[in-house]
């Protein structure tokens, strides 16, 4: 069983789509290890998102992110971290597959819905981000 981190964002959490994400998530067979309501600070966004620390829109997506409450949860499942950006769909939503949760939710590049972890190294790293005391 492998883990990935995935974060439901602030337009979704403000939109009210929380609920019918998780039930996404669970109709595709993960199980939820952790689950965490929080509001990150805009140094924490900065440190999550720190590998994207060049690209242009680093402010707009650290204040994105920092807007308002986000869900932030641990998804175990066989392949986990594939099966999660799966069902996400692409990162722009107009290229996303009709299934997928950036198909249904999310409102733009940006405002995308949700995260997902890309490697076995970063949702390492990401876990422990926000989970430390998991193993
Ligand atoms: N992003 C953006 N503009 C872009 C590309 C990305 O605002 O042109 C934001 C978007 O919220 C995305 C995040 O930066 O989810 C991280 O980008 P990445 O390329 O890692 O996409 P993801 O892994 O989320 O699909
Ligand atoms: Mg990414």
């Amino acid at each position: 069983m492998e883990k990935t981190l995935g974060i439901i964002k602030p337009d979704a959490v403000a939109a009210h789509h929380s609920g019918n994400i998780i039930a996404m998530i669970e109709k595709n067979g993960f199980t939820i290890v952790r689950m965490q309501k929080m509001h990150l600070s805009k140094k924490q966004a900065e440190q999550f998102y720190a590998v994207h620390k060049e690209r242009p829109f680093f402010g707009e997506m650290t204040s994105f992110i920092s807007s308002g409450p986000v869900i932030v949860m641990v998804l175990e499942k066989n392949d986990a971290i594939k099966a999660w950006r799966d069902l996400m769909g692409a990162t722009d939503p107009k290229k996303a597959a009709p299934h997928t949760i950036r198909a249904h939710y999310a409102i733009d590049i940006g405002k995308n819905a949700v995260h997902g972890s890309d490697a076995p190294e970063t949702a390492a790293e990401e876990i422990a981000f926000f989970f430390p005391d998991l193993k």
